[in-house]
């Protein structure tokens, strides 16, 4: 039986980035990721990885800030990592122009501007745009492998590992591993993504009221130019992104299609993606509707009210669940991480005067 003091179940970006603050927060801790799969796959590997300086309520902008900041630094401390800053451009009806100034940071700098790059349609009386700064997108798997990288060989990776229960055991959980061996950890943080009816949570997560989505990004078969940076259609929640190194677009709009199951989504685009893809297109950027033939497809966890969820799951905070980031899980998984150590912050405080176990 293996002992540790914090277990992370889930290896995509949001449980590689809170195994990186705890072992920050508290450097003796012993810490184990369990990932049923590889570090870096699930949702994480095929997110478009935007991060956009905004959010629609108080809490998610100033997690969108502080994610912003922490990404920074660490692409500061480490210009090697795959993630890359690009300019941006907003684009909305003019009825939704009060509600674009008022989602974005400060820090984005948002400027209104007169007209749009040639190959999108001329801004007319209905519509209004903006530029601004503050956008990065990244590689999202290479990114949580590359923590998951820098965290080894103090922190413990076990991928390929599914957890198939998990239990309270004296002062705190014991987790059953498909491979038959049993791991008890004084504090368990759930960070299984779109995973979130897997027997060994599917009760204690039930009433939290998240449920599950399809993503769909779509590859556009255009090289963008050198200048252009993503274009975000605000109305659409939808945004376009340029590839700039693999000489092509990224789409991304909203599917509304509810409730999948993340076992059974084969991650091919189907024909209704395509026809919802392109209808947004044919409204927003009509040139490049031909060119969305490909793309890709998984799902995310969303709340109820599209906030992320961080929430102890039992009174003393020792059994935290940290995601349905509804579809921004990269963009504020720094931020999730340090709501996550803030409700361990009496395990995390343990460790720092008891010493961790071996
Ligand atoms: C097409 C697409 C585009 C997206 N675009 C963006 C974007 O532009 N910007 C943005 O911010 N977000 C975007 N997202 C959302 C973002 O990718 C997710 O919110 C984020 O990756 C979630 O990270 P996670 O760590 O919670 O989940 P995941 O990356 O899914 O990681 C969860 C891990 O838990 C593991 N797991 C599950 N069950 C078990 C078990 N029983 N035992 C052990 N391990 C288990 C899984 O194997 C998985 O690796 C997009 C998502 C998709 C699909």
């Amino acid at each position: 039986m293996t002992h540790v003091d914090f277990a992370v179940v889930g290896g995509g970006i949001i449980g590689c980035t809170i195994a990186r603050e705890l072992v920050l927060q508290a450097p003796n801790a012993s810490v184990l990721v369990l990932d049923q799969d590889a570090v870096g796959s699930g949702a994480s590997r095929r997110s478009a990885g935007l991060h956009f300086p905004r959010g629609a309520t108080e809490r998610v902008r100033r997690m969108s800030g502080y994610s912003q900041a922490w990404y920074r630094a660490l692409l500061d401390a480490d210009p090697t990592l795959p993630i890359h800053p690009v300019p941006m451009l907003v684009v909305s009806d003019r009825a939704s122009a009060g509600q674009v100034e008022a989602a974005y940071l400060d820090e984005a700098r948002m400027s209104r501007v007169d007209a749009l790059p040639d190959w999108l349609p001329p801004l007319s009386d209905g519509t209004a745009a903006w530029k601004g700064e503050g956008c990065q997108y990244a590689d999202v798997g290479a990114l949580a492998r590359a923590l998951a990288r820098s965290l080894r060989p103090g922190t413990s990776f076990r991928d390929g590992v599914c957890v198939t229960a998990l239990d309270r055991a004296g002062n705190g959980y014991e987790l059953a591993l498909g491979t038959g061996e049993r791991v008890t950890a004084d504090a368990v943080v759930l960070a299984p993504g779109p995973w979130l009816t897997a027997p060994a949570w599917r009760e204690r997560l039930a009433p939290l009221g998240a449920r599950v989505k399809k993503v769909v990004a779509l590859h556009i078969e255009q090289p963008p130019a050198a200048e252009d940076g993503v274009v975000v259609f605000h109305d659409e929640d939808a945004f376009l992104l340029p590839l700039h190194e693999q000489r092509r677009w990224l789409f991304s709009y909203t599917s509304q299609v509810w409730d999948v199951d993340p076992d059974r989504l084969t991650g091919s685009v189907c024909a209704s993606d395509l026809a919802e893809a392109r209808e947004v297109l044919l409204r927003r950027a009509p040139r490049l509707a031909d060119s969305a033939r490909s793309g890709r497809v998984f799902c995310d966890a969303y709340s109820a009210d599209r906030e992320p969820l961080v929430r102890a799951l039992d009174e003393e905070g020792r059994l935290v669940f940290a995601g349905a980031a509804n579809g921004s899980g990269y963009r504020l998984a720094p931020a999730i991480a340090a709501e996550a150590a803030h409700l361990l912050r009496t395990a995390l405080q343990n460790v720092s005067e008891q010493g961790s176990h071996p």
